[in-house]
């Protein structure tokens, strides 16, 4: 079954209104309605409204990089997918593993961020993957499949079927190294066989992207692969020419 391509940036803790600014105009103007993936952008939270002003009416949609599994409280720091959908959020990145890495969030606490964000209709993009260290012990089913199951078990298939999965490999994140299609290509197919043993049109319609290094050089060809749906993008989303040869290439 043909699924749209997505092809999302996580600027990380990246930006300045100035840079922000010169960046959204380039996009905007390279995002045209014609383009054929989805366009989006999971920005810093401070640059929301900012974000929400020079896109508004454009075909990009934005989200945030991580929210709250509460919806309001005595949580001081922490954003309610609530105050995300004030400012016009399509999306949320939820479990990156930079957030499970440094903020030991854990597998439950990723799939109540997601129940958090699917409850306000924000499109939760739940991020999964393995360390080198587990890809190296051929652990990449094991640890994938248990960070799947916690949100499986949250959300089932009505929430899966509102969910974008992103596979991002931890050992591929900015550090240059992609996994190659083929690689990449098994990960995903795991992950939607996984889906499939909930409901099988959920799984067929489910957007999986890819993570990790992915570049102009080697999008296409990742995202050419059968079961990747498009890409989510780091390092290369900070820079407007690659941001848009990626969206290009889709
Ligand atoms: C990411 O942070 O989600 C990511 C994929 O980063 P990079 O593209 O820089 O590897």
């Amino acid at each position: 079954m043909s699924r749209p391509t997505l092809v999302a940036g996580n600027w990380k803790m990246h930006g300045s209104l100035a840079a922000n600014l010169s960046l959204l105009t380039a996009l905007r103007a390279g995002v045209t309605p014609a383009l054929k993936p989805q366009v989006a952008v999971c920005v810093p939270t401070p640059y929301l409204a900012q974000v929400q002003s020079v896109l508004a009416g454009s075909p990009i949609a934005w989200g945030a990089q991580d929210v709250s599994e509460h919806a309001q409280g005595a949580y001081t720091g922490e954003i309610s997918a609530g105050m995300l959908q004030d400012f016009g959020c399509r999306y949320t990145l939820v479990g990156h593993s930079e957030r499970r890495a440094y903020h030991h969030e854990t597998d439950a606490q990723v799939a109540a961020k997601a129940e958090a964000a699917l409850k306000i209709g924000l499109t939760p993009i739940l991020c999964v993957g393995e360390t080198l260290e587990e890809r190296e012990a051929d652990a990449t089913t094991q640890v994938v499949t248990r960070q799947l199951d916690a949100i499986i078990a949250r959300l089932g298939a009505a929430g899966l079927s509102k969910s974008v999965i992103a596979y991002e490999p931890v050992w591929a994140i900015g550090t240059g190294k992609t996994a190659t299609p083929q690689q990449a290509q098994a990960v995903h197919a795991m992950i939607r066989a996984c889906i499939a043993q909930v409901d099988g049109t959920v799984a067929d319609r489910l957007q999986i992207l890819y993570g990790g290094s992915m570049k102009p050089a080697n999008a296409k060809e990742l995202m050419g692969q059968p079961d990747i749906d498009g890409g989510l993008i780091g390092g290369a989303a900070l820079v407007a020419t690659d941001f848009l040869a990626i969206c290009n290439n889709a």
